[in-house]
């Protein structure tokens, strides 16, 4: 299979390039990769994405991207990408199936993954009690009691949206102030439900089957407490999903992509764009803006190398 453009990622950034390529006429491929519609995807209310006056579900806002741009002709393909060869043109796209893909150019917008918080019992108890996604399993803890860890926008958005579930929620967060926006601290403050666990950390996640406790560590006296709670929620920031580009495109120290302003990276034809780029803003808009300006520039690109083909064969024959 060829495609023109081969966008790898399915969050904000991938479907509005997968939009504006569609539109240029470029019948692009999208492959959606692990996160289908991406981080927003796993968010339950976004409020701050222009035109939703009253807000829109992650979920709903990623299928209405998917929609729109697959309305003009983009394709989608339910695969991960293995590897990438990019010392040929077309490149050459192998996936997990084995299956393999040429492109004249790509787009890489495969986001980045919520950071873990790296302690004892995280992973054995990963989907049994243990998660990364409010929207997806918040229902499992009707009538509970929960922990979230972080004090960032995506800490306090889930724990808000928690709330509609649990009975109790303690924030446990590292430092005694927030860095999320003022307008979410003063919902968290008044919630009844939701109460803070101020300069700790979360050493251990204990139980056999299920969460059934966490050790807290006070970080300023070092003291350590154990709380009886049914699920645990790390919401500490994120990691880009780079993995399969080192080597091969130049990462910056923390391991994003780096490309100028124009969305390109240091191979000629190879774009980035989204949360895989930036780890300052970290917004659907800002993502869905790099989205649209990676695929402008790889149909320029695209013009740009059809137009010298020409001249070359015109110098020939
Ligand atoms: P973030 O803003 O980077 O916040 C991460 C939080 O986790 C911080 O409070 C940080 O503590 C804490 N943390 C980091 N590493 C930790 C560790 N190892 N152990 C314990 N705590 C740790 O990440 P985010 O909340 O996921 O947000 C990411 C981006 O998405 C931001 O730009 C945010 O504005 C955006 N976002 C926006 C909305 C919205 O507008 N409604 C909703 C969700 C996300 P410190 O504060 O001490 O550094």
């Amino acid at each position: 299979m060829h495609s023109k453009v081969v966008i790898i990622g399915s969050g904000p950034a991938g479907l509005t390039a997968a939009l504006y390529a569609a539109r240029a006429n470029l019948e692009p491929l999208v492959i959606r990769g692990l996160q289908p519609g991406g981080l927003i995807a796993t968010t339950s209310e976004v409020e701050n994405y222009p035109g939703f006056v009253e807000g829109i579900g992650g979920v709903e806002l990623a299928d209405s991207m998917e929609k729109q741009a697959a309305r003009f002709g983009a394709q989608f393909k339910d695969t991960l990408v293995t590897a990438i060869d990019a010392s040929v043109r077309p490149f050459v796209i192998t996936t997990d199936g084995g299956e393999q893909v040429t492109a004249d150019t790509i787009i890489v917008s495969t986001g980045a993954s919520p950071r873990k918080l790296g302690v004892l019992g995280e992973e054995q108890l990963a989907n049994r009690g243990v998660s990364y996604c409010a929207t997806c399993d918040g229902f499992f803890f009707r009538g509970k009691k929960v922990v979230v860890v972080g004090g960032g926008n995506s800490a306090l958005d889930e724990s808000l949206f928690l709330t509609r579930f649990v009975d109790e929620l303690i924030i446990v967060h590292r430092r005694d102030s927030l860095r999320a926006d003022p307008v979410l601290q003063e919902r968290a403050f008044s919630n009844e439900k939701i109460r803070f666990v101020w300069d700790s950390a979360v050493e251990a996640i204990m139980g056999n089957e299920q969460v059934e406790a966490v050790q807290i560590k006070h970080l300023k006296d070092g003291s350590t407490s154990e709380l009886a709670v049914d699920g645990v929620f790390p919401y500490i920031g994120h990691i880009p999903n780079t993995k399969l580009f080192v080597g091969l495109l130049t990462l910056d120290d923390a391991g994003y992509i780096v490309t100028d302003t124009r969305q390109r990276t240091n191979i000629p034809g190879i774009f980035a764009a989204g949360d895989v780029v930036d780890h300052v803003y970290r917004q659907a808009i800002t993502a869905a803006g790099e989205g649209c300006k990676a695929a402008m520039e790889a149909t320029w690109y695209l013009a740009e190398q059809e137009h010298a083909a020409k001249k070359a064969q015109h110098a020939a024959g």
